[in-house]
């Protein structure tokens, strides 16, 4: 940490905070200005208490923290890529993976026939909702403990792994032993509980941006989910909160930019949320791949235009093949891109 005192900080401030930054297991540098003294403070800010606390004592301007608040999903930690292997589908380490479903359980028939799509266009991780947080506490909330009991029946007959996303602590018991892979959604990102209890459940874990959460608060929040001991975390860009309706969220690729350069963890892309509208959700698949998106999570209904929810974001699973053939050079691309970017890691 640095801490910048204000001009008029006397000999006598100058020791007695060098002596309050000992106590607090640092080791005090004083630098002299011509103008200003500034305390450089040498130790570990993961481990140590904050310094921030002496920003109120009247001779201190201000205290920077130097250090991220994440250290195990960072670059430095761990440089190479992280790869996460569910059902035979490798997420990140050079390879991109696409993920697809509705955006709930309706029936038997509708999921049946979305993973009946699915399948037929060889995706092989479903998303399986039985759970959904709403905004509203009058939309459809999802068929709860009948959707689980779906996915259970249609997962005998085909071999299929599942997101699931859990809206509370109560719903992973629920789900543990039908779901591959968790879902913390975006309205839960910063439910440092919930993401508590999700480590431990002992699955890989997919984690959303909230839609007002900073690059470090979503990667602070995947740092919960590998220090509770879950290290198959992965990131989910969906769009955050903006000021133009035109599209439901507003996709911040530079965020998935910068999250490839920060952590080692895989980076998705939710286009389908970000978009809000199915015409939309084509070229911000190619956007992401070409950014450096390891995945998407993609939504596709049987019948997308009397879906319960997101009726107007979803592909038709039907026609998903058409989907696949629009993004299929930007996916080749950007493997290519990935293969060498390995190469030049591996040196
Ligand atoms: C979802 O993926 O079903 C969902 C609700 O997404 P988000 O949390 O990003 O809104
Ligand atoms: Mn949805």
């Amino acid at each position: 940490m640095i801490i910048a005192l204000r001009a008029h900080a006397t000999e006598t401030d100058i020791q007695t905070i060098s002596d309050m930054v000992c106590s607090l297991r640092y080791q005090p540098r004083i630098i002299r200005g011509v103008e200003q003294t500034i305390i450089a403070c040498i130790g570990d800010e993961l481990s140590n208490r904050s310094l921030e606390v002496l920003r109120t004592l009247p001779a201190v301007e201000t205290v920077f923290p130097v250090q991220r608040k994440f250290k195990l999903v960072s670059r430095e930690y761990h440089p190479k890529d992280t790869a996460v292997t569910v059902n035979g589908v490798q997420i990140g380490g050079g390879e991109i993976a696409i993920i697809a479903g509705p955006c709930a359980i309706e029936s038997y028939e509708q999921f049946r026939a979305a993973v009946g799509d699915m399948i037929d266009n060889g995706i092989r991780i479903i998303r399986a909702m039985p759970f959904k947080p709403r905004t509203s506490p009058y939309d459809f909330q999802g068929l709860k403990i009948d959707g689980a009991k779906i996915m259970r029946d249609i997962k005998k007959e085909f071999d299929i792994a599942y997101v699931s996303e859990v809206p509370g602590a109560a719903q992973i018991e629920i789900l543990n032993d039908i779901t591959d892979i968790f879902q913390v959604g975006a309205r839960n990102a910063q439910n440092y509980d919930l993401l508590e209890h999700v480590a431990k459940a002992g699955k890989p874990v997919i984690l959303k941006r909230g839609m007002a959460m900073t690059i470090e608060e979503w990667l602070t929040a995947a740092e919960y989910l590998v220090v509770n001991g879950c290290p198959d975390v992965m990131l989910c860009e969906r769009g955050l909160r903006s000021f133009d309706k035109t599209t439901r969220n507003l996709l911040d690729l530079g965020a998935v930019a910068v999250a490839k350069q920060l952590t080692h963890l895989p980076v998705l892309v939710d286009p389908s949320h970000a978009a809000g509208t199915r015409s939309l959700v084509p070229p911000l698949s190619r956007a992401a791949l070409a950014v450096g998106a390891d995945g998407l999570l993609v939504e596709a209904h049987p019948d997308p235009v009397n879906a319960y929810s997101d009726a107007s974001q979803q592909l038709t699973s039907s026609k998903f093949n058409e989907f696949l053939d629009d993004i299929k050079p930007w996916l080749e691309l950007a493997r290519l891109n990935k293969s060498r970017i390995n190469e030049t890691i591996d040196g």
